[in-house]
């Protein structure tokens, strides 16, 4: 069993992550999304388990005592972490893992995991990344401001990461993303795993001519 790839994907709100990842999910075989915990409510239409494990902050900071979370961080003013044993359990059943997190998980991420892929989604521009915040019309103008700032914050840290995509037109960021998965799994640390025998095969010695 050749173990999974581990992908960071981070992106302000409002560049389209979510879509991008559910349509890369329904592309690429073999790959799922880590379901992270969180303090703070569920949105309407968000199911536990599901979106996300919704934990209050107790549970939360036992979590962190325990070791339980491969990264954790506080994002606008929540706790969002990340379980280090689905994680482990899905690579090494072969599938690849995205984790949607932050900057700040980004980085824990890659101190611990220096195999992992990181990609950073930011929005066509910034008139789009605004109309984008408030179209969702789910949070308040002040909500929506901070959010902004977040935004840009959340965008400085473009240069960490191994691949940027710009969500301009959907289908061609997706290219990207499924272009990138594709990459990965040639690559000839992956391939040398999964093609062993055939390697060994193609490398055989010849008979020795008698
Ligand atoms: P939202 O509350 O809008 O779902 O997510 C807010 C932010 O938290 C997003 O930037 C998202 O990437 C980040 N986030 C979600 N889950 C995690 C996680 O497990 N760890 C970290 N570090 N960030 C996360």
């Amino acid at each position: 069993m050749v173990r999974g790839t581990l992908y960071i994907i981070s992106a302000p709100s409002g560049a389209g992550k979510t879509s991008l990842v559910a349509a890369l999910l329904e592309a690429v075989p073999d790959a799922v999304v880590s379901v992270s915990h969180t303090t703070r409510s569920p949105r309407e239409g968000e199911v536990d388990g599901q979106h996300y494990h919704f934990v209050d902050a107790e549970r939360f900071l036992g979590m962190i005592e325990d070791g339980q979370f491969l990264e954790h961080a506080r994002v606008f003013d929540h706790y969002y972490g990340t379980s280090r044993r689905a994680v482990e359990a899905e690579l090494e059943q072969g599938r690849d893992v995205i984790l949607e997190i932050d900057w700040q998980g980004a980085q824990q991420v890659r101190r611990l995991m220096p195999g992992c892929q990181s990609i950073f989604i930011v929005p066509p521009s910034r008139a789009a990344l605004q109309a984008r915040l408030q179209a969702r019309g789910k949070d308040s103008e002040a909500v929506i401001e901070r959010r902004l700032s977040e935004a840009v914050q959340e965008m400085s840290h473009y240069p960490e990461y191994d691949y940027l995509v710009v969500n301009d037109r959907f289908e061609e960021a997706l290219e990207g993303l499924k272009a990138i998965f594709l990459a990965n799994r040639l690559h000839t640390r992956t391939q040398r795993e999964m093609h062993r025998r055939l390697l060994e095969d193609l490398l055989a010695s010849t008979p020795a001519n008698p």
